[in-house]
């Protein structure tokens, strides 16, 4: 089996590595060719919480689980509260092939999930991005956003104003300009929005978001969150990595719960990439993108890390 250690992976995979990756693997879930088990998910006291995100692409030849979750006592001992690691086995034989550091990965599987949904369903036009969040995703999905459009200056909100300097750093090494602005201004200059934030209750409300908006919900991936008013889902094109996670832990939920959208009326991102569903319908159409996280994200990432550390020398070989 290979190692590819946490240590190894930054500068392994750029953007464009783990966008392709994960094209691929929405369009292989939208064609039946993937797919993701139950999530695992416990509280394990003390803020802990530990599981597992596991699927089978059977277009890619993988099986692999991620385990991990998030430790708030990390910090204080010089470590990141979210830990994670990827083990990936041979679907025939389920022998072990590589076990993968997944911090940095979950972060650029995150951002590439975005990246996917702006290239299939922002304008064409686009060129202003708006930032909710400041977080330390934050600057992931800034990075490979600005792949897909050509974007000319980047506007920012967070919850937590001290944070920003996050968004204008970021927004610097890119060469772009960047404003702090309000959520109204926000939503009257960006052509396409980022969300990415650990909110319980929405922040960018309906009355914010002007028709032709692509919107990248992120940051809503367990019940209870929330970024976005679900009047904003009840007039939009509303797309996910998978309907049955945007419903149940996705921003979906509260849309459908107040009865405003129905499963049905959700599309899986890779029907889009597929040529199954147009994707945007016209100019003034609003789409959002409800980006819940599957475990296939880190498995299709995880095995594109293992390929490049291998041709890289980075890779350790350990016998079984
Ligand atoms: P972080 O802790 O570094 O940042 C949290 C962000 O949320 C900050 O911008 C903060 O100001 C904002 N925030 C906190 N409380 C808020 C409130 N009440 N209202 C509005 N904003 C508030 O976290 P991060 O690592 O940047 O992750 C952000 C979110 O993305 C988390 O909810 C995380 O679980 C989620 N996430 C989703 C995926 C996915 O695949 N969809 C993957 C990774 C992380």
């Amino acid at each position: 089996m290979w190692i590819v250690p946490e240590s190894a992976i930054p500068g392994l995979l750029d953007e464009a590595d783990a966008f392709a990756a994960i094209e691929s693997v929405f369009a292989a879930m939208a064609r039946d060719d993937a797919y993701n088990f139950p999530v695992v998910r416990e509280a394990l006291g003390g803020g802990r919480q530990y599981g597992f995100k596991s699927g089978l692409d059977r277009a890619g030849g993988q099986l692999g689980v991620k385990a991990g979750g998030y430790f708030p006592g990390n910090a204080a001992k010089g470590m990141i509260n979210h830990q994670s690691t990827v083990f990936l086995f041979d679907p025939d034989t389920g022998v072990l092939s590589a076990a993968v550091g997944g911090n940095l990965l979950t972060a650029l599987r995150t951002a590439a999930a975005s990246s996917v949904s702006i290239a299939h369903l922002a304008r064409k036009d686009a060129k202003v991005l708006g930032m909710i969040g400041a977080g330390h995703q934050s600057a992931f999905q800034m990075r490979a956003a600005v792949k897909q459009r050509d974007f000319e200056r980047v506007v920012g909100w967070n919850y937590h104003p001290e944070m920003l300097p996050r968004l204008a750093e970021t927004a610097e090494a890119l060469g772009l300009p960047f404003e702090a602005v309000s959520l109204d201004e926000l939503g009257t200059q960006a052509d396409v929005i980022i969300s990415i934030t650990s909110s319980e209750a929405a922040s960018l409300m309906d009355a914010h978001v002007r028709p032709g908006t692509h919107i990248a919900c992120m940051g809503t991936d367990t019940k209870g969150k929330q970024e976005l008013e679900p009047a904003i889902l009840a007039r939009a094109g509303v797309f996910t990595d998978e309907v049955a996670q945007a419903v149940s832990i996705g921003e979906c939920q509260h849309a459908v719960a107040q009865g405003l959208l129905a499963e049905g009326d959700i599309t899986a991102i890779g029907a889009v990439i597929n040529g199954a569903h147009p994707g945007r319908t016209s100019g003034d159409q609003i789409t959002v993108f409800d980006g819940t996280g599957v475990g296939l994200q880190d498995i299709a990432v995880a095995a594109k890390a293992v390929e490049l550390a291998r041709e890289k020398d980075l890779a350790q070989e350990v016998a079984l």
